[in-house]
């Protein structure tokens, strides 16, 4: 059967006749495009290109990025003609697909490489923050599918889930994303934990969900004797993953972690949630030290809530999250729920759109942060990675935005991401050479290198590598290093290869 396009559609936060039509003629074009494709499931290949969409729609992006999602696999699957997409949907749409299919040719294994540097890789090579949202959305359909893939491929692909794609969601603040992704992912790459951590929450849960549902009959009375009428209250269970994660700090005692479920109350405005914060504390006596006030406080990351936990009267006890719609849909859709896209201008030349950074910065300057423990569904601070930190860092010490743009070059400009011919990703100081690529992948190929070619073309050993290159060295056994190589060489491991093969023992 085929999905309906109306489903997506009704999906769309801004509609308009335009963007139905783009998002009708994309979701067509993919149709004809794929036609006749099976995936390993069986099913038409088509649906994964619908599920993808569907997704970005629920996320809550524009029309041209869910356009773009259908399209997303045309290039590289269907071996459709860029220019048909160009004439058929513009720039804009086509830009978003080649950054996708750029993305895939991507390998992220072979090198041993750390996580965050191929986490920089990723965000590098998108370029535009709907490019990684795209390849999130394809991931999460990927990952959900995949027990029809063959044994050797699922670990590797769940791996890379939980190591790249879902710190990525967390990081752009897309919590329903990232969550899915980890549970997803979980399951194949921790089969045993996973199943031991779902018969824990079995046998928690049964209590837990009658006890739920009477409590927050009772808040909804009393929040409405109070004027109160307008809150929506519901619950949100931890992500499989999370609750895993803590378990394991909690000697796998379930019993210690309250916030398994945690009840969320939105209501319109600020002043609300603090009123609504003093009738719960005034009916339900709360737990010392954990009452949490990420509104007069933004948590950096830029979550804001108020957080308390309560006794609610037959022995146990709640956590609450008091915030606004406005608060909640940040918390869940992140930079894809307010990101403003300069739709319609011309990205022909793809020039990096790095506008996401300022949504990865905290909203206003801590200025006494003391908070220590957090919030248990956001990720400890040792979580966030290094590079991400620094921007944070540097945005709060310095407003003028082009002290931005200057902390944007210089970590993007600090290194440089090459490639092997097989595609494995070699992370570089700039500037530089083969030498330093060819001692990067062995001492033996550094050691023996006799020359180079960069994208297919022959260069001189001192040529500076450029982001992007792709990189072959031919070498000869009789080769040997020369003093000479600690002129092109950039990286420390190179210099100290070459001083020890050739006797140089002073630093230059
Ligand atoms: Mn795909």
């Amino acid at each position: 059967m085929t999905p309906d396009v109306g489903d997506i559609l009704q999906l769309v936060t801004k509609r308009t006749p335009e963007g139905d039509d783009l998002i009708k003629r994309a979701y067509a074009f993919a149709q004809s495009a794929h036609e006749g494709q099976k995936r390993y499931s069986g099913e038409p290949y088509f649906i994964h290109t619908f599920e993808t969409a569907r997704t970005l729609a629920e996320i809550g992006v524009s029309p041209t990025t869910i356009a773009a999602g259908f399209l997303h696999d045309t290039i590289e699957d269907a071996e459709i003609d860029p220019e048909d997409i160009r004439k058929a949907f513009g720039d804009e749409v086509l830009f978003l697909v080649e950054g996708v299919t750029k993305l895939d040719r991507v390998r992220y294994r072979g090198a041993k490489r750390h996580n965050e540097s191929l986490r920089k890789l990723f965000v590098a090579v998108s370029q535009d923050l709907r490019v990684i949202i795209i390849k999130l959305a394809d991931r999460l359909h990927n990952i959900k599918t995949l027990d029809h893939v063959p044994e050797e491929k699922q670990i590797r692909i769940a791996q890379e889930t939980l190591d790249i794609y879902a710190p990525i969601a967390y990081r752009l603040g897309i919590r329903k994303l990232s969550r899915a992704l980890e549970d997803n992912a979980f399951k194949y790459v921790c089969p045993d934990e996973y199943q031991e951590t779902i018969d824990l929450l079995k046998e928690h849960k049964s209590t837990d969900e009658k006890r739920l549902s009477k409590f927050i009959r009772s808040l909804q009375k009393t929040l409405a004797s109070h004027s109160i009428t307008t809150a929506r209250i519901d619950y949100r269970r931890k992500g499989l993953y999370s609750l895993w994660k803590k378990l394991k700090r909690k000697d796998k005692n379930i019993d210690k972690i309250y916030d398994i479920a945690a009840v969320r109350i939105v209501v319109p405005t600020i002043s609300d949630c603090y009123k609504t914060l003093g009738i719960i504390h005034n009916t339900w006596r709360p737990l010392p030290g954990r009452i949490k006030d990420y509104i007069g406080f933004t948590k950096p990351n830029g979550y804001r809530s108020i957080h308390t936990t309560v006794f609610i009267g037959d022995g146990n006890i709640v956590e609450i999250q008091i915030k606004t719609e406005e608060m909640h849909q940040e918390a869940e859709y992140g930079v894809a729920s307010h990101l403003a896209y300069k739709e319609g201008k011309n990205t022909k030349k793809a020039s990096p759109n790095w506008d996401w950074i300022n949504h990865l910065l905290p909203r206003k300057k801590q200025a006494h942060d003391n908070h220590p423990s957090q919030p248990d569904d956001v990720h400890n601070d040792d979580d966030i990675p290094q590079w991400i930190k620094e921007l944070v860092v540097y945005q709060n010490e310095q407003k003028e935005p082009e002290h931005l743009e200057q902390a944007k070059g210089d970590f993007f400009e600090f290194r440089i991401f090459v490639f092997t011919p097989q595609g494995d990703v070699i992370d570089l100081p700039i500037g530089s050479s083969p030498i330093d690529f060819a001692y990067a992948i062995h001492t033996d190929i550094g050691n023996h290198i006799n020359s180079a070619k960069v994208n297919g073309k022959m260069v001189s050993l001192d040529t500076p590598l450029q982001n992007g290159d792709i990189v072959e060295i031919v070498t000869r056994e009789s080769r040997e290093p020369s003093t000479k190589w600690l002129d092109y060489t950039k990286t420390t491991l190179a210099q100290r290869r070459i001083r020890s093969a050739t006797g140089t023992t002073k630093k230059k």
